[in-house]
């Protein structure tokens, strides 16, 4: 994929197309996606998984996911797992089952297995104190060997968090940082209630250069109450004098039968979906004028940082966190809700503390549910990574590491996806399918006709973009919301 920025006559079009066409779409963080998960996939099934992943050598690099779901105040628009809690007490007795979950775990891998990249995502990973982070950090080293060298990132309220606790995560091997931002516009900020003086952002970034952090993230959500172009373009413009080194600019969604917090917020207050896309498209101009990288769907990033350079080697790749370098290898998830990749399953934990620590006092893995791919999903899984991530598909390096004739396996996708091309979508050729860069705007509908779990509960397929079916759902940061929507 030519890693331009989006023209000025790309974004024309997608704003015209947007408003004509389906563009909802799940987000691929997994093939098929978390959903579809079955809860036959138990325990026993879990430690299947991880024999085949011992199977695979001692030196087999690991990625792990910590979930920390406690925070102390709720954010009206949230859609993640998380605990409101001011109760300390309780994340004091969270600490010590995730110890014990990570020992199960890493007894059944049977060596101290190396982990290039982990993630503490949540929640508020920072809601732990010094001390639980520490006894957290040690019960990881007991089990793993943490890489100096590898990605190892944490999120960051930066309204929770100051110098000392900076200085605290750079001494405990974090490298990287997100931080959790949306909007600095006042207004916006008391309407979602989150308050967060730009002052507390600029601190924390500036902290984080001090004390040499590989790589700043920030969140930001557009679609909030109150949010205008003019008003998302200035906190679109004090970003970029922060200069983070990625950026994630997530659609909100408005789903409050479904999320309860969102019913404090005002309807009335929230943009229209014409106004939603034209935040999205000056945010999109504005980020590529300041030297931003589009990497697709809602990131960004500095074309120095790793997640541009992977995508200009053709080496990006999606996990549960989104865009990443490292999705390769087996990822483990530790705390409620964490989902996991190991040995061609993937594994989603219990959603509740009860039961979360209910299956460890049992001695049992606690998994919710789970899914065992077969050869199929790992074919489609491929072909929509590749669409996904790197813009373009090499048909004959398919066929030929899975054994197929593509036009044949897939002529049904192909006629999806000439529609799809129709539109400025995707170019298909003989021997390879490449994404415009119009299509990577809506890269998801590019990559859906190849869902096999949308095509048959959608029955027939669609002829023409046109006739998609319309869900109604958004984009929520964390959850596993199997459809979002891109404005
Ligand atoms: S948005 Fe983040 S900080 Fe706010 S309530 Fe949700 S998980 Fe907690």
């Amino acid at each position: 994929m030519a890693n331009t920025a989006p023209q000025r006559h790309d974004l024309a079009d997608f704003r015209a197309l947007a408003e004509r066409i389906d563009i909802n779409g799940p987000r691929y963080t997994s093939y098929p996606t978390a959903d579809r998960f079955d809860s036959g996939f138990d325990h026993a099934a879990y430690l299947g998984a991880l024999d085949d992943c011992r199977a695979a050598g001692a030196d087999a690099p690991l990625s792990l996911y910590l979930h920390i779901p406690f925070c102390e105040n709720i954010c009206y628009y949230c859609g993640c797992n998380k605990i409101i809690t001011r109760d300390h007490g309780r994340s004091a007795r969270y600490v010590r089952y995730l110890a014990r979950e990570m020992a199960l775990v890493a007894a059944r891998l049977g060596e101290r297995r190396p982990v290039l990249q982990s993630h503490w995502g949540g929640g508020t990973p920072t809601f732990l104190d010094a001390g639980e982070m520490r006894a957290v950090m040690a019960a990881l080293h007991r089990q793993f060997d943490l890489r100096p060298d590898g990605e190892h990132s944490i999120e960051i309220d930066p309204r929770r968090v100051d110098d000392d606790r900076m200085t605290l995560l750079a001494e405990l091997g974090f490298n990287r940082v997100s931080l959790g931002v949306q909007d600095f516009d006042p207004q916006v900020q008391a309407a979602i209630h989150r308050v967060q003086p730009v002052q507390d952002t600029q601190r924390v970034v500036d902290a984080a250069r001090r004390l040499g952090f590989a790589s700043i993230g920030m969140d930001l959500i557009y679609g909030l109450p109150h949010q205008t172009t003019a008003r998302f373009a200035a906190t679109i413009d004090r970003v970029i004098d922060m200069r983070p080194d990625r950026l994630s600019v997530y659609s909100y969604a408005h789903l409050p039968h479904v999320f309860k917090p969102q019913r404090r917020i005002d309807e009335a207050a929230l943009p229209s979906a014409g106004e939603k896309l034209d935040i999205l498209v000056s945010a999109i101009e504005r980020l590529s004028a300041a030297g931003y990288v589009y990497i697709g769907m809602d990131h960004f990033a500095l074309p120095d940082d790793a997640l541009a350079q992977a995508q200009r080697q053709g080496k990006l790749q999606r996990n549960f966190q989104g865009y990443a370098t490292h999705a390769g290898y087996d990822q483990l998830g530790f705390g409620v809700s964490a989902i996991g990749a190991v040995a061609g399953r993937y594994i989603q934990n219990a959603r509740t503390l009860d039961e979360y620590y209910g299956a460890i006092d049992a001695g049992r893995l606690p998994v919710l549910r789970g899914h065992v791919s077969d050869a199929d999903d790992q074919l489609r899984r491929e072909i929509i990574g590749a669409l996904m991530c790197n813009g373009t598909l090499d048909i004959a390096s398919i066929e030929s590491r899975h054994g197929i004739d593509f036009s044949s396996r897939f002529a049904e996708e192909l006629t999806e996806l000439r529609a799809l091309a129709q539109q400025g979508l995707a170019r298909i050729g003989d021997d390879r399918i490449d994404v415009t860069a119009l299509g990577r705007l809506l890269v998801r509908r590019v990559a859906m006709p190849f869902d096999r779990y949308l095509r048959h509960e959608r029955g027939v397929p669609p002829a023409s973009a046109q006739t998609v079916v319309r869900i109604n759902a958004g984009t929520i940061p964390g959850s596993t919301a199997r459809y979002s929507r891109v404005v």
